[in-house]
């Protein structure tokens, strides 16, 4: 197997070590994968001057350049596409076939943008008079500086930096302490592309607060995007306000999975098993408060205890696992403290709720879940779900918007008037009828409310690194 594992930070095209080193650990055996040197302040401004530089240059350069080099980059993840699964399962401890199939998904960004980079078109805008001609075009916003989460560590990458290299934008990155290799190995994948040297820069760090700081206030970052928690996020926006950067923020969500009783059943559960358990549940449009509605609520239920009672728990290299690890113990300990709450509310479990030791949890399903509970409110980000009874339309709607989150929204119905009055009552940025897995390259993902600003893929993900330039021409 080839190797791409590497402990440094990567800036203009090289690798930048210092001597203060911090532990990248494997959550299924909490064993140090490698030492990784932790950026110095030396190097995050290298990192700004190497993508302010590369810029210059990039600006310079024309799209249809720009399109062959992200298929370059898109070519070599796939052919290195088993190595990356193992860095992620390793550093991330998801199974192994959803690493693989994260790869393909984040490949899939860079193959989209290198299409839509030669998609960046303009306007010409009717004159108003005689005597003058009036068009806009788009030109790249500059240098990008983006921070990223563990959860998904090659797609939360890819789908940043490809549309800000489609647009002609440089970037400078700084994933999760918790997995920067996989993002280490795509740069350096990239620099093998072909990228500009300084174009994609990665600074590994543990002192997220203090890069993240030094990166908002820098006034040569022009845009920053962060996919993360909703409180880093409104931190990070309040930082961005000294400098006004245009920001992309992919924040936190609440989603609501709701089972109306004319659905077909089997096929809302087995969506909901998708929409849920993926990655172990830790993801952000992962279903949070399922929504039953009552006269239905047994024969889910019992489809769903036997489907989660099935899944298996193990290490993501093990042949047949369902669920890996969690990131760390304190997200098991977090997800225990919810459980006991919502149990001492009068919530009631299916399940077995067993230690299994380390950062393993099994999957359970709570059911009788009110808004009382801290569950209800929480992100639960592991395997369990949350079960509401609901018994009839408006209430479900209104329990289901009643959140200041507005990310992913799923649910099942039959009914096509239903679907139509679903889908258009939703407060969320994404809505998936009856089905439970929606993220893809060529679509918007993004949400509302304190979920965050901007999208992420389709062709709105490229404007997000352009800015709209208005000419005014007398003739
Ligand atoms: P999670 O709970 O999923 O780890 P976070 O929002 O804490 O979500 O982390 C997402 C990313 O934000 C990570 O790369 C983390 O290092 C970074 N981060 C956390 N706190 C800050 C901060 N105060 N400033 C800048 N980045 C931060």
């Amino acid at each position: 197997m080839d190797n791409l594992l590497f402990s440094d930070s990567f800036i203009n095209g090289e690798f930048y070590a210092t001597d203060s080193r911090f532990s990248v650990t494997d959550p299924a055996t909490e064993k140090c994968i490698i030492a990784v040197s932790d950026i110095d302040e030396q190097g995050v401004n290298n990192a700004i001057d190497a993508a302010h530089g590369a810029f210059v240059k990039l600006k310079a350069t024309n799209a249809t350049t720009r399109s062959d080099t992200l298929m370059r980059w898109y070519e070599l993840v796939m052919q290195h596409k088993q190595t990356l699964a193992a860095l992620m399962t390793q550093e991330q401890g998801k199974p192994l076939h959803e690493a693989l199939g994260e790869i393909d998904y984040g490949a899939g960004f860079i193959k989209w943008f290198a299409e839509e980079a030669k998609r960046s078109y303009g306007d010409v805008i009717p004159a108003t008079d005689d005597t003058h001609r009036l068009t806009s075009f788009k030109q790249p916003i500059g240098v990008v500086a983006g921070i990223t989460p563990w959860n998904f560590p090659v797609a939360m990458v890819t789908r940043k930096v490809a549309p800000a290299y489609a647009a002609g934008c440089s970037f400078i990155l700084k994933p999760s302490e918790h997995t920067p290799l996989c993002a280490i190995a795509l740069a350096y994948l990239a620099d093998q592309a072909g990228f500009v040297k300084g174009a994609f820069n990665v600074l590994v760090s543990q002192r997220a607060k203090q890069v993240g700081k030094m990166l908002t206030d820098s006034a040569q970052v022009r845009k920053f995007t962060f996919t993360g928690s909703t409180g880093v996020g409104k931190q990070l926006l309040a930082q961005c306000a000294g400098t006004i950067k245009r920001t992309s923020m992919e924040l936190g969500g609440n989603a609501p999975f709701i089972i109306f009783d004319n659905a077909n059943l089997d096929d809302a559960v087995a969506g909901l098993m998708a929409a849920k358990f993926r990655n172990s549940g830790q993801a952000c449009v992962a279903a949070n408060r399922i929504f039953i509605q009552r006269n239905v609520l047994d024969t889910v239920l019992n489809k769903l205890a036997a489907k989660v009672a099935a899944l298996k728990v193990d290490n993501g290299f093990a042949a047949n696992v369902d669920i890996g690890p969690l990131i760390y113990p304190q997200a098991k300990q977090k997800i225990q403290q919810l459980l006991q709450d919502a149990l001492d509310k009068g919530a009631t479990l299916i399940g077995d709720n067993s230690d299994l030791g380390g950062s393993f949890q099994n999957p359970l399903i709570v059911n009788n879940v009110t808004p009382a509970m801290d569950i209800y409110h929480q992100e639960v980000f592991g395997p369990v779900l949350s079960v509401i009874p609901f018994d009839d339309e408006r209430e479900v709607l209104a329990l289901a918007n009643d959140v200041p989150y507005g990310l992913a929204a799923y649910f099942y119905s039959q009914n096509i008037q239903q679907v139509y009055r679903i889908s258009e009552g939703l407060e969320f940025g994404m809505v998936g009828v009856n089905e439970g897995v929606i993220s893809n390259p060529v679509a918007p993902f993004g949400g509302v409310k304190q979920s965050g600003l901007g999208r992420e893929g389709g062709h709105q993900g490229l404007n997000e690194y352009l800015e709209e330039k208005y000419l005014c021409i007398k003739v």
